[in-house]
């Protein structure tokens, strides 16, 4: 497991009310402000950089940007507004039928009986229906409802950083390249710039990117490699590797991203209807 998300966890334990009035706004305005950065960084100066202003490469850099960065958006926001609450299930499902009542769980919070894989959050204040994990960035619990939005909030911000690192890298060698020719020394390079001021501060400038490019780019990439695993065994996050609910990667993916599964890649607002409620889930065994 991570262990920034463990030292998360830990942090609301300890101080859930504070986490929920800061630590959320603060997450929710981190990914904002980092977004709109990286795509003015990237689209008024790198790929212009690299391409040329009026270069068909800086006009598809547009369409990938503007792409990229609505799905990050659209589908943050989306997750944001679905809820995974008990509350959702449809009348009639809030309660257990008789043969399945062994197993639904008894909620000492919320004083009643949950269906299997829902778990109470203590942020949430109530139940969610298959309980990924609770999000400071989307504000909200990971859940059945959800949980196609965070895969591909979180892909896209994979994909985003990582783009936004290959262009900079490029960038950086150009810079090098403009100044002197690559196999000199670095006191060479020193020399050279040093007679070219805005140049120093562009190569300066690049290692500081580079590194925050870096970070942006390591954590998202973490957990989109845990919901990779995740989406494989059609697990939840703190029982990754559990394959009691595997049915296969296909209909794995349609549990988590609906019956249109990986084409929900294009756009958060793509119908994509979940097979089920949230509140009968298949096992492995039984498949
Ligand atoms: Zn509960
Ligand atoms: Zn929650």
């Amino acid at each position: 497991m991570c262990i920034l998300t463990e030292t998360c966890r830990h942090y609301a334990k300890l101080h859930p009310k504070m986490f929920v009035n800061i630590g959320h706004p603060l997450s929710v305005l981190l990914v904002l402000v980092g977004t709109a950065f990286f795509f003015s960084l990237q689209m008024f100066y790198v790929v212009p950089n690299i391409f040329g202003a009026d270069s068909l490469m800086n006009k598809l850099g547009w369409l990938a940007g503007i792409f990229v960065t609505y799905n990050i958006l659209g589908n943050m926001l989306a997750c944001y507004l679905t809820s995974s609450s008990v509350e959702s299930l449809p009348k009639g499902r809030e309660f257990p039928e008789p043969e399945e009542e062994h197993l639904w769980r008894y909620c000492e919070v919320c004083e009643k009986l949950m269906p299997p894989r829902s778990w109470h959050c203590a942020l949430c204040k109530c139940c969610m229906l298959k309980r990924d994990h609770h999000c400071a960035f989307t504000a909200n619990c990971i859940g059945h409802n959800n949980h196609r939005y965070f895969f591909w909030f979180i892909f896209y911000l994979t994909l985003g950083t990582s783009l936004s690192m290959v262009t900079l890298l490029i960038d950086g060698l150009r810079k090098v390249w403009l100044l002197g020719p690559l196999h000199s020394n670095l006191k060479a390079l020193l020399l050279a710039t040093a007679t070219q001021k805005i140049e120093i501060y562009g190569i300066y400038g690049h290692y500081l990117l580079v590194l925050l490019n870096a970070l942006a780019f390591g954590f998202p990439a973490l957990m989109l490699a845990f919901q990779i695993q995740i989406m494989d065994s059609n697990a939840t996050y703190y029982k990754m590797f559990s394959r009691l609910y595997d049915l296969g990667f296909r209909k794995n993916c349609q549990l988590i991203l609906g019956q249109r599964g990986l084409w929900t890649f294009v756009s958060p607002w793509l119908k994509s209807p979940l097979p089920h409620d949230g509140s009968r889930w298949q096992m492995k065994q039984a498949a």
